[in-house]
């Protein structure tokens, strides 16, 4: 379950967020705490409770535990150092504790009548954390400190070169800033390389990491922790694996062709040097750390310079540059550095705000409420100058009220920036979310499931047509031409198409190293071989086992589970189909902008609403009409682009070659012990 805890909700493609996964819920175990440490709210299970009243009594719970446990995790995500690391694994053990009691005290219903509401409830509950616990309570606390050093170690990750006075270090912001803007070969595989150095040290604790989680799973049941992540989705979790390898299936052709294409014009800009052996895309050129979003490469890839460039960024920046001027001219012009750097430091938290507001005003135009009041005065919306904090973007529902408005907010580090621009739109998704189902039981706000939580603000995304960006005023008088329309369709697929291997090699490996088919010896080259099986990309130097590349992507160490993000982008497009339809739209897809329009909104909200309050198929089916996850708008939507890829492509030998070791079957593939579907 995405979210409800310190979500961290990614950003996928575009950026980045989410933890949460899991229903969060936090906690603690009665018998295993001393007294004076059990947080109130826990109480042991009465006698002759019946099922609808466990419930009922664990929703309460769940709800008096929550603030302690967000603050706690929103804490060490915006000011990293060892106490506040300290008290988020204190409390997230507290939190898994009581939820292994929770569990256990189910067990006594087990075959009993009860209400279908009460029995996905007590479903969830073994679903609800993406971390599964241990029983055993030495373990449980080494496994929740783990985690929270894993996070704090990429948090505070820097690459550091020089010596003395020349030392200098570089967070990963600043080496991203690196790919997405040098075009030097050797600086972008500097940048590379140095971030992934700093994944290096986690490698011992991730695998002790694997063993607890798998431990906690085995205790809940499951064969591993990987089954019980696949086990969130209202089906068999074997049939889940399946299900993604057929949406792959149906994409893949599209990803081939961009791939193609993209490699041609990279051999072009880096002659002999463009591609690494088997036509494989070397990865520190992709304009991103882990090549999952293309976008950067917009000045080496865009179809028709010429053409409708739609230039978000520089409208942005040019935007945040008159309010810091504004500001400058106000002050002495003898002001120190440090001043100066207050100056910058309020004018980019004044741009970030209005970018936030931007993003807001396309839900309030759909009829959606404001956001609270709080969000504007608890969201981190820029880097805090004076300490280290997690920048991974992440939107969260704290699980408390103020003023009667629920306490949600966002953690960004904004830049006035395209990629950071939708970002914000994609986290106010899950921000939206929260705030429609917040009046369901807690065990049911969350998503549908995982991947509709990553939809959201996506969907809204795919909305952002050039004729929005124009009616907002962020963009000049846009063309309309054939040409202009591959530009936009081109921007567009950089960042949702050749985002789709990667959602789905995340997993793979990750799946494989939970149910041991992949092992810590092999951790670096079994993640090189997915990398190249699914995203024909690899890296143009050896990585070899005394790396720790995969570490080096958040989520890995965050824990937080991928294969959302994959199913998101297939959902995005269905969702948004079918708003366009409630809206009145006739004509191709991809013109389509349900701004502004309330009977979309409507629709969408009502979604919203129920949060996982019934199995996602029969979600789908409300705003769809359909029950199963489908690929088709994808393809329907980039029509235009495909063939236009093709004709482009015409006459080259596409596809790619993966090293041997690259052959090995992907683990997921591989039909785990089915479970019945459940909930
Ligand atoms: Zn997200």
């Amino acid at each position: 379950m995405p979210d409800r805890k310190p979500s961290v909700n990614h950003r996928h493609a575009l950026l980045a967020l989410a933890v949460a996964a899991s229903l969060t819920l936090a906690g603690c175990n009665r018998s295993q705490l001393p007294d004076a440490t059990t947080p109130s709210g826990s109480s042991a299970a009465p006698a002759g409770e019946t099922a609808d009243q466990f419930i009922a009594r664990v929703n309460a719970e769940f709800q008096a535990l929550m603030p302690e446990l967000t603050a706690s995790q929103w804490l060490s995500a915006t000011y990293i150092n060892d106490d506040s690391q300290l008290l988020a694994a204190k409390y997230n053990e507290r939190y898994l504790a009581q939820l292994n009691d929770w569990i256990e005290q189910a067990r006594r219903f087990e075959g009993q009548q009860m209400s279908p509401e009460t029995a996905r409830a007590i479903n969830l509950l073994k679903l609800g954390a993406s971390m599964p616990p241990p029983r055993n309570p030495e373990h449980l606390a080494e496994l929740t400190k783990i985690a929270s050093n894993m996070e704090g170690t990429y948090g505070k990750g820097a690459y550091c070169t020089g010596e003395g006075e020349a030392r200098q270090c570089r967070q990963l912001g600043q080496l991203e800033d690196v790919l997405r803007s040098s075009r030097d070969y050797y600086a972008q595989l500097d940048a590379w390389q140095g971030w992934h150095t700093i994944a290096q040290p986690m490698r011992p604790d991730y695998t002790r990491f694997v063993e607890l989680v798998n431990e906690g799973a085995r205790d809940l049941g499951f064969a591993d922790a990987g089954e019980a992540w696949r086990s969130g989705y209202d089906m068999p979790p074997a049939e889940l694996a399946a299900e993604t390898d057929r949406l792959w299936g149906q994409v893949k052709p599209l990803y081939e062709q961009l791939h193609c294409y993209t490699r041609t014009r990279l051999e072009a800009r880096y002659p002999g040097r463009g591609t690494v052996d088997g036509g494989l895309l070397p990865a520190h050129l992709m304009g991103n750390m882990w090549q999952q979003d293309w976008g950067n490469l917009w000045d080496v890839l865009q179809p028709y310079p010429n053409a409708g460039d739609l230039d978000i960024t520089g409208a942005l920046e040019q935007t945040y540059q008159a309010q810091l001027n504004e500001r400058m001219v106000k002050e002495n012009a003898l002001i120190d550095s440090d001043r100066r750097a207050d100056i910058a430091h309020a004018a980019q938290t004044e741009n970030a705000k209005r970018m936030n507001e931007r993003a807001q005003d396309f839900y309030t135009s759909l009829g959606m409420p404001a956001l609270p009041e709080s969000f504007w005065t608890k969201t981190q919306f820029v880097k805090p100058r004076d300490r280290d904090v997690v920048c991974h973007a992440s939107a969260w529902d704290m699980g408390v009220k103020i003023d009667g408005q629920p306490d949600v907010r966002t953690k960004m580090c904004t830049k006035p920036n395209e990629e950071d621009f939708t970002t914000i739109y994609h986290e106010l998704g899950h921000v939206y979310y929260y705030l429609a189902y917040n009046g369901r039981p807690p065990l049911f706000q969350s998503g549908a499931h995982d991947g509709f939580h990553e939809a959201i603000g996506d969907t809204i995304v795919l909305s952002m047509t050039p004729q929005y960006l124009q009616s907002i005023g962020l963009v000049g008088e846009q063309q309309q031409t054939q040409e202009s329309l591959v530009n936009s369709q081109m921007r567009m697929a950089l960042a949702k198409v050749a985002f789709l291997p990667f959602g789905l090699m995340i997993d793979r490996w990750r799946w494989g190293v939970f149910d041991g088919s992949i092992t810590p010896d092999n951790y670096n080259g079994a993640w090189w071989s997915l990398k190249a099986q699914y995203q024909g990309v690899a890296p143009a130097t050896a990585r070899g086992e005394e790396f720790f590349d995969a570490g080096a992507k958040y989520h890995v160490p965050g824990n937080t589970p991928y294969t959302r993000y994959f199913l998101s982008h297939v959902l995005q497009f269905q969702f948004y189909k079918a708003l366009c339809d409630a809206s009145g739209h006739t004509g191709p897809l991809n013109e389509c902008s349900f701004y502004g329009n309330k009977a979309a909104g409507e629709k969408f909200w009502a979604m919203l609403e129920k949060g996982n309050s019934q199995p996602w198929q029969q979600t789908l089916k409300e705003l769809t009409g359909g029950e199963t996850m489908d690929a088709a708008p994808v393809l329907e939507y980039f029509a235009p682009l495909q063939a236009w890829l093709t004709q482009q492509n015409e006459g080259r030998t596409c596809g790619w070659t993966a090293p041997a070791a690259a052959q090995t079957p992907a683990p997921a593939a591989q039909p785990a012990a089915a479970k019945p579907a459940q909930g």
